[in-house]
C-alpha cells in the first residue's frame, strides 16, 4: 500500500454546507520533512519501509505538508464550530489555521487527515493560519506520549518545517503537522447549532458521530443521549487519567473538547515535574481557571454545555442522569490508575487514603512525581535509598510502614509487583525542559534529539541505555519556562 493509494474521502464535505468552509491549504516555502511518526504511519495501516529516504511517498506527503499538493479524494475545508473560551461564549470560532484534508478507512474505523498550519480559513479571526515549529514538535511529542501511556489522544503522522518567517513573541520557523483523528469533532460542534436552534441539524450531527463512530448506538431508542451518555464515561475516563499521569492541558475550552473523549488541541499544556496541584503552566490564565487541580471540575462543566446543546434532541432529566455519572466514574477510574501505580492489585477500604497521603508526602517534599514512582517501585524489591533521595520528607518512613503493611494483604511477590509498577510508571515524560532542548535543538538544524525523544515516549517504561538525560527532571534552579496560548 502507497501513501495515494490510500482511498480518501471527506464525508463532512457531503453535510450542510455552512458546515465548513472550503479552503485549498497555502503553498509555503521550502518545505521539508522533519520526522515521520512509526505509530501514525501503523494507524493508517501503511508500511513504514514506504517512507524511506527518496521515496514517492515519502515526497508525496512532503508535498502535501507543504500545501503543494492534494490527493485524489481528499476535499480540503475549514470545520465551522463555537464554543466557551474560559467560560465565555464565543460564536466566531473555527478551524482557523488547520484543514480536515480527508479521512480515509482502516480495518479500525476512520481516520482524519488535519493539516494544521495550513494558512488562513474564514474562521481566522485576526489570526494567521500558521503553526510554529515550537508549538508543531510540543504536539508531536505529546501527542506520542499520551499515547505510550495508554490515553486516548490524537497523533500524528508527520511533522514539517518550511522557510515562512513567522511572528509571534519572536519570528520564529514556520511549521505543519499532519494530525490523525478519528474525529476532530468538538463539543463546540454541537453548542454551534444549539445556539443557532437548528435543531435538524443538530440532529443530522448526532446521527453523523454516531454512524461513523459509534454505531452500536445507533440502535437506542434515545441516540442523542445515548451518545451523550458515551461521551460523558469517555470524558470522565480521560481526565481520570490526565490526573493520574500529572497532565495539564491548560486550554480546556469547550472546543479543545473532544466528543470520542480524545485529547484534543495541546496548547501550553505540561506534565508537572515536582507535583503541584495547583499548577497553571498557561501564564495567560492568571486566574487558574485550568489548574491541575481544576480539571475534574473543569470537565464536568464542558460536559453540562454539551448536555445543554442536546437539549433539542434528549429529554432534560435523562442528560441529568447521565451526567450524575461522570463523577463517580471518573472516581472509580482515577483509583484504578492509581492503584495500579502503587502496585495495588486488590481493593481495600484504605486504598483512597494511602494514595493521598503519598500525594501529600510528594507535595511537602516538592518531589518529582513521575521519578518518585519509579523509585517506590524499585523499593518495593530493594527497599533501598533511591526513594529516599527522591521523597525526601519527614513523613515518609511512617507512611512507608502502611504501605509495606498494605502490600502485606497482596498475593504478588515483590519482583512481579515491581516489573507491573514500573509498566504503568513511565520513566520517560514529555517534561516541558527536555521538549525546550529538542526544539532549540530543531531551531538549530538538529532534528536528531526529536526522533530520539520520540522513540522513548512511544514506549515511556522501558529504560534503555544510555538514555538517561530523557528522565531528567529540570535542574532546581532552572528558569521557569513561560507558555501562552499561542504555544
Ligand atoms: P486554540 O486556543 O489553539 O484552541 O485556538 C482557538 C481558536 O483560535 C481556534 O478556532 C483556532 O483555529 C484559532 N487560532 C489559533 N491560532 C491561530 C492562528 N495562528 N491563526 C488563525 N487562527 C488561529
Ligand atoms: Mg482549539
Amino acid at each position: 500500500m502507497t501513501l495515494d493509494a490510500l482511498r480518501f474521502d471527506n464525508a463532512w464535505a457531503r453535510l450542510p454546507d455552512d458546515f465548513f468552509t472550503r479552503v485549498s491549504p497555502a503553498a509555503w516555502k521550502n518545505t521539508r520533512l522533519v520526522d515521520i511518526s512509526p505509530r501514525g504511519v501503523h494507524a493508517l495501516g501503511l508500511d513504514p519501509a514506504l517512507f524511506t529516504d527518496d521515496s514517492p511517498s515519502r515526497e508525496t506527503l512532503r508535498q502535501v505538508m507543504g500545501g503543494e499538493t492534494v490527493l485524489p479524494g481528499m476535499d480540503p475545508l475549514a470545520q465551522k464550530y463555537t464554543g466557551h473560551q474560559f467560560g465565555v461564549y464565543n460564536p466566531a470560532l473555527g478551524d482557523g489555521r488547520g484543514l480536515l484534508l480527508g479521512e480515509v478507512e482502516t480495518d479500525d474505523g476512520f481516520w482524519d487527515l488535519h493539516l494544521k498550519g495550513a494558512g488562513q480559513t474564514p474562521y481566522s479571526r485576526f489570526g494567521d493560519g500558521r503553526a510554529v515549529l515550537r508549538s508543531t514538535i510540543r504536539e508531536y511529542l505529546a501527542g506520542e506520549a499520551m499515547a505510550g501511556l495508554g490515553i486516548p489522544t490524537t497523533l500524528a503522522l508527520a511533522l514539517s518545517i518550511n522557510d515562512e518567517k513567522v511572528q509571534r513573541e519572536r519570528v520564529e520557523p514556520g511549521a505543519t503537522l499532519l494530525r490523525l483523528a478519528p474525529s476532530h469533532v468538538r463539543f463546540g460542534h454541537f453548542e454551534w447549532l444549539y445556539q443557532a436552534r437548528r435543531n435538524e441539524d443538530l440532529q443530522r450531527l448526532v446521527e453523523h458521530v454516531i454512524t461513523r463512530h459509534r454505531p452500536a448506538l445507533a440502535e437506542c431508542e434515545a441516540p442523542a443521549e445515548a451518545l451523550f451518555g458515551d461521551t460523558v464515561a469517555r470524558t470522565a475516563r480521560l481526565i481520570a487519567a490526565w490526573q493520574a499521569y500529572g497532565f495539564v492541558h491548560a486550554v480546556m475550552n469547550t472546543d479543545n473538547m473532544s466528543i470520542l473523549g480524545l485529547t484534543l488541541d495541546y496548547g501550553p499544556y505540561a506534565f508537572m515535574d515536582r507535583y503541584e496541584p495547583t499548577l497553571v503552566p498557561n501564564h495567560t490564565d492568571t486566574a487558574g481557571r485550568y489548574a491541575f487541580d481544576q480539571q475534574p471540575g473543569v470537565g464536568l462543566w464542558n460536559l453540562s454545555v454539551l448536555g445543554q446543546s442536546l437539549t433539542p434532541l434528549a429529554d432534560p432529566e435523562a442528560l441529568r442522569t447521565q451526567l450524575a455519572e461522570y463523577e463517580p466514574a471518573l472516581q472509580q477510574e482515577y483509583a484504578r490508575l492509581m492503584r495500579a501505580r502503587l502496585g495495588l492489585e486488590n481493593v481495600q477500604e484504605g486504598d483512597a487514603q494511602l494514595v493521598q497521603d503519598w500525594l501529600t508526602l510528594l507535595a511537602d517534599a516538592g518531589a518529582d512525581y513521575h521519578r518518585a514512582f519509579r523509585a517506590l517501585g524499585e523499593w518495593a524489591v530493594d527497599e533501598g535509598e533511591w526513594l529516599h533521595e527522591e521523597v525526601p520528607a519527614e513523613g515518609l518512613a511512617a507512611w512507608l510502614s502502611r504501605y509495606r503493611q498494605r502490600l502485606e494483604e497482596e498475593e504478588r511477590d515483590a519482583a512481579s509487583r515491581r516489573d507491573a509498577m514500573q509498566a504503568v510508571n513511565p520513566l520517560y515524560v514529555p517534561r516541558t525542559h527536555l521538549i525546550q532542548q529538542v526544539i532549540e535543538a530543531a531551531e538549530a538544524g538538529d532534528m536528531a534529539p526529536l526522533a530520539e525523544f520520540r522513540t522513548l515516549l512511544a514506549d515511556p517504561f522501558t529504560p534503555r541505555p544510555g538514555m538517561a538525560h530523557w528522565a531528567a527532571a529540570p535542574a532546581p534552579e532552572a528558569s521557569v519556562i513561560c507558555l501562552s496560548c499561542s504555544s
